[in-house]
This record gives structure tokens, C-alpha cells and sequence, in this order.
């Protein structure tokens, strides 16, 4: 199994260590896991990795590497804020630090007018106004040319109905052909509460994202698909990634990809159905 986003403590609104969350990982059954923190970043220093730390995150990710060498994968990530007039910043970064996989998602959106919009305000979604900047902002995200992939892009269907999100997406999607931003299948999306269409009541236990109806489209233009459990804790270690795919395989979904060195590995769905891959993925997969 392979979970390519998840956080520590050092996204400090998550728990534990890189290695608690490495064995719980290895428990799991994940082979190939990236750590993703959240990067630095200046608009909410309280729920990110600060600048000084950074030497320290890296430094114990080495450390589990080498201690559970031959038992999982483990790569270096982090999870980036995009907002405009962030590349820079975020460019700074990414040079500064030899990364297997950067992943750029979208927390924060400035609507004129409004206090700034966090994506889990839920009943804040639907509005006309923050959908616009959403995607907006979704689309300089895709073309800065920064990130391997973008994590949970359809979030926001935890409070916005599905035809309208897919409307909105269209025409972003040629944006994901053939060698374009990976798209993440984040699979917090099933222990992550959404509203009810039709009552706006907030509900638990319902599959709000990845979206299913965005999947087919994307398979169509070749797209690449990274997973995540995107587990703040360890006992969420690769929590609900098989069960995701288990779900968008009969939708079409093929083969998923993580990266190493910010280059892209594509492992086929049925290859990691058999035993064999566990120890291929461990030692370094090449792509067939
Ligand atoms: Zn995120
Ligand atoms: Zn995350």
C-alpha cells in the first residue's frame, strides 16, 4: 500500500512523531509512505512547520529511514499553501530543500469583501463568490509549475453539491493531462463530516470526496493519480486507502503514482493486488 500524504507533530494541530507515525505506517501495511507536513508559511504560522524546524523535520525522516530500512519506504514531502502571490515564497522553499514530492493545496481563499475563507468552513462553500476565487485560485495552483500534485482539490464537496463542483472543474481539466499535476485521491474524505444536501446538516460517516464523478474524467485525459490517508495522527496511518480504492477501480482507475525526487512512479492497481510488489515497493519500483 502507498500513502503519500500525512502529517506529525511538527503541522502542530497534528500528534506524533515521525516515528510513531512510521510504525504505525509499517503496522498498517503501508510500503511506501511520504511524510507531508505542512510548509512554512506566513499566514497561519500556528498550524505549520516553522522555518527552524525544517532542519529537524528532514533529520528525523532520515533517521526512520534508516532504521526501518527494509520494512517501508519512506520519502520526504511537504504540503504547500498555494494562494496567489505565494510562488515566490513557496519557489524559495522548494529550492532550498531536496524534496521527493511537493504537494500544493489550497487552505485559504481571499474573497473580496470577506474575512479570509478556510476550506473546513463548510456553509461558507457554496457561496457564488468564494466558488470563484476557489477556482481561480485552483487554476494558478495547476499552471505555477511548482507542484507534483494538488491534494484534495475537490475538498469542498463536503459542502458544495457535486454537478456544481464538476461544472466548475471542467475546464481545469486539461489541465491534469498526460504528464500535468497529479490529482490526489485523499481518503480523509470518509472520516471527514460534510453537510446534507437539502437540510444543511452536518453529517458524519458519509463519503463526501474523493469526487466520483470527476474520476472518470480524469482517467480519460490520462491523468495521474497520487493517494493519501492525510492522517493527523497515527492511529489514522494509512487509514481508508484501500477501501478508497477498492471503490474507484470499478470507475475506471487504473494505476496510481507516487513520487521519489520529484519524479513520478507509476505502479499499476493490479500489481499492487499481489504479494510480490510489497517487496519491489520497499527496495525502489521501477515503473514497467
Ligand atoms: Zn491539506
Ligand atoms: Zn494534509
Amino acid at each position: 500500500m502507498i500513502d503519500s500524504h500525512s502529517h506529525t507533530f511538527y503541522s502542530k494541530h497534528a500528534v506524533g512523531t515521525v516515528d510513531e507515525l512510521v510504525r504505525a505506517s509499517i503496522a498498517a501495511g503501508v510500503k511506501v509512505l511520504t511524510i507531508t507536513d505542512h510548509a512554512p508559511f506566513p499566514v497561519d504560522t500556528h498550524n505549520r512547520l516553522l522555518d527552524a524546524e525544517l532542519e529537524r523535520y528532514f533529520a528525523d525522516i532520515e533517521q526512520a529511514r534508516q532504521r526501518y530500512q527494509g520494512q517501508i519506504r519512506i520519502l520526504r514531502g511537504l504540503e504547500f499553501d498555494y494562494m496567489p502571490g505565494a510562488d515566490a515564497w513557496n519557489r524559495e522553499l522548494i529550492a532550498r530543500h531536496e524534496l521527493d514530492f511537493a504537494i500544493g493545496s489550497v487552505h485559504y481563499v481571499e474573497v473580496p469583501g470577506e474575512p479570509m475563507v478556510k476550506v473546513w468552513e463548510l456553509p461558507r462553500l457554496a457561496a457564488q463568490a468564494f466558488l470563484d476565487r476557489y477556482f481561480a485560485d485552483l487554476e494558478g495552483l495547476l499552471q505555477c509549475g511548482l507542484f507534483d500534485a494538488v491534494g484534495h482539490a475537490d475538498t469542498l464537496l463536503r459542502g458544495v453539491p457535486e454537478d456544481i463542483v464538476l461544472r466548475r472543474f471542467e475546464p481545469l481539466l486539461p489541465l491534469f493531462a498526460d504528464g500535468g499535476v497529479a490529482f490526489e485521491l485523499n481518503a480523509s474524505g470518509i472520516r471527514k463530516s460534510s453537510l446534507e444536501p437539502g437540510t444543511g446538516r452536518e453529517v458524519h460517516g458519509q463519503w463526501s470526496y474523493p469526487s466520483r464523478g470527476l474520476l472518470p474524467l480524469l482517467v480519460e485525459r490520462g491523468a495521474a493519480f497520487t493517494v493519501g490517508s492525510d492522517a493527523h495522527d497515527p492511529r489514522d496511518a494509512g487509514a481508508g486507502i484501500g477501501e478508497m480504492l477498492e471503490q474507484l477501480q470499478p470507475l475506471g482507475l487504473r494505476r496510481i503514482s507516487y513520487y521519489e525526487a520529484r519524479r513520478r512512479v507509476d505502479v499499476p492497481l493490479d500489481l499492487l493486488a499481489t504479494t510480490a510488489s510489497a517487496e519491489h515497493l520497499i527496495n525502489g519500483y521501477v515503473s514497467p
